[in-house]
């Protein structure tokens, strides 16, 4: 099985609370639906589980692609990339002060913020109107 089901894809969104487990935008305020990602993809032998699937916006999906690991941009150590099912985000990330980017704490956590763009700037315009108006960060 690689295409997960109807129900599977609903748990998971549900799970999610229509937010993309990596930028933490919503569903609801985005212009593309969301995908169901496999994290750790199927063409490296990644299950079609909920274990290993995620909520991903469009943009993180597509630039995170088929990677799990990336250089450090700190230091270019390869580190794993932040895994939504293993790991907390707020271990790993925190919002700057007028919630607009979204900072890396762990080497994960800022990896992850170079390689998946988590702060670009469709988001960053999205988080500072979205926050003016009450709707971000999302609960
Ligand atoms: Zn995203």
């Amino acid at each position: 099985m690689t295409e997960p089901s109807s129900s599977l894809k609903q748990t998971v969104r549900e799970r999610a609370r229509g937010c993309c487990e990596y930028c933490w935008s919503q569903e609801k305020f985005a212009t593309q639906s969301f995908s169901i990602e496999h994290i750790y993809p199927l063409s490296k032998g990644g299950q079609t589980s909920l274990e290993n699937l995620a909520l991903a916006c469009q943009g993180c999906n597509n630039y995170k692609y088929n990677k799990t690991k990336s250089k450090d941009p700190v230091n270019q150590e390869l580190v794993s990339l932040y895994h939504p099912r293993q790991q907390q985000w707020q271990e790993h990330f925190a919002w700057n002060e007028d919630y607009t980017l979204i900072v890396g704490l762990t080497p994960t956590g800022r990896t992850t913020v170079t390689e998946l763009r988590l702060n670009r700037s469709g988001l960053v315009n999205l988080r500072q109107i979205l926050y003016a108006m009450g709707e971000h960060p999302p609960n």
